[in-house]
């Protein structure tokens, strides 16, 4: 991999599909134990790092090519006042081919949000809030090192509507050491009293070298046994199908029963999942455009001092070959429920998929595991439970 600033304005030329843009917010209040995203407890640089943002869209302004979603996640972007996320909003708009109707977001934690915060942010143009819940168990929320309690996070959602929002999502978490299946189904149950248009529930995962993960190392506690943690994941797809939710990616579910489903799914999150050009802005932000991937520097404070420079804070690039666009199409598309296209798949690489994977899809399908129905190849219920396993079976085919 080499250090270079290669993306230019020019470079989304060549596509016709409308990009994204992420914007990381590198601050929280403290670290949640489990978290490896990158963020700093220092909220001192930040009137610093928004100057070095505004630096870096001038930098990489683009109007050649339309950008349809705006997300702004973190860290934690509540910690930006209303004022501030109406300036990022505004210079986006500015420099890029905003779309008339995109989808924006605000990535909220409780504990750094109230109804005034949820108004400017609507004012500024926000249209979708993803409120990071993780659980209504307020012992949950102490192991998982969160600042807020389950009656702010009721309190927040509530907020949230009051403000207008008519797009809100809810982030739990599920696999945690002693919850049991009770528990789990009660954070589902409330979540979806509030009638959210999206919830996306996540597997409790240890990063290396996250606290949590030295902890579990140092036997501090014990992780839930995979089974029932597999028990969890199949109650959670039926409660919400059972509830007016569709799955359409592993850990994504959009309110069905309302008739909105396309509308209350995160357009922003399926650009991830269909290798869509996005461009991320921010420290340790990743940007794609096929066959590029890059990614600015991690550290708030190089950040700054690039920009500060007149300099790119790209940190890495790669370029990806054939193989590697391949095993991303099949793992990206093996986390959404309709699968991998596999017209799409054989004309971007010249391949016949069935062919390809002749012996994989045999087994897999005598196991119950896959559908194929000559459009598309995905995973059962059965099968989302062994993704890990099952990708790799698929990958072991690439030539
Ligand atoms: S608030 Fe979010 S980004 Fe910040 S440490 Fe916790 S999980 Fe990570």
């Amino acid at each position: 991999m080499n250090k270079t600033n290669f993306y230019t304005s020019t470079d989304y030329q060549n596509y016709n599909i409308d990009a994204g843009i992420y914007i990381h917010i590198p601050f929280c209040v403290q670290k949640c134990p489990y978290c490896d995203f990158y963020s700093i407890t220092d909220l001192s640089f930040k009137c610093q790092f928004l100057n070095a943002l505004l630096k870096e869209m001038e930098m990489v302004q683009n109007t050649a090519n339309t950008f349809d979603t705006i997300y702004v996640g973190g860290g934690t972007p509540s910690i930006l006042n209303g004022q501030e996320i109406a300036v990022i909003i505004e210079t986006l708009h500015r420099l890029f081919k905003i779309h008339s109707n995109p989808e924006i977001t605000i990535e909220v934690n409780p504990g750094t949000i109230d109804l005034k915060k949820f108004k400017q942010y609507k004012t500024a143009g926000a249209n979708r809030i993803n409120i990071g819940v993780q659980s209504f168990n307020d012992s949950n929320l102490i192991f998982l090192g969160r600042i807020h309690n389950k009656d702010d996070a009721k309190f927040v959602i509530t907020q949230a509507r009051k403000a207008g929002f008519y797009n809100i999502g809810l982030d739990l978490m599920y696999g945690l050491p002693d919850q049991t299946m009770d528990s789990w189904l009660m954070d589902l149950q409330t979540a979806i009293d509030f009638k959210p248009e999206h919830m996306s529930c996540y597997m409790l995962t240890y990063e290396n070298d996250t606290d949590l993960w030295e902890k579990m190392k140092n036997k501090a506690f014990m992780p839930l046994p995979e089974k029932q943690v597999g028990e969890q994941f199949e109650l959670t797809m039926d409660f919400l199908e059972n509830n007016g939710y569709t799955q359409y990616e592993i850990s994504n579910f959009a309110k069905s029963s309302s008739g909105n489903f396309q509308k209350n799914t995160s357009r922003h999150n399926q650009k991830y999942w269909s290798s869509t050009p996005y461009l991320g802005l921010g420290p340790s932000a990743h940007s794609y455009l096929e066959p590029k991937r890059f990614w600015n520097v991690r550290s708030v404070i190089k950040y700054i001092s690039l920009l500060n420079k007149g300099k790119r804070p790209v940190g890495e690039e790669e370029t990806l070959t054939v193989e590697q666009m391949m095993t991303e199409a099949i793992y990206l598309g093996l986390r959404k429920t309709d699968g991998i296209d596999i017209d799409a798949y054989n004309n971007k690489f010249n391949v016949m998929f069935a062919n390809q994977f002749e012996e994989v899809i045999k087994a897999l399908k005598n196991k119950e595991m896959i559908f194929m129905d000559g459009k598309r190849c995905g995973l059962t219920h059965k099968g989302m439970l062994f993704l890990d396993s099952i990708a790799p079976m698929f990958v072991d085919k690439i030539p």
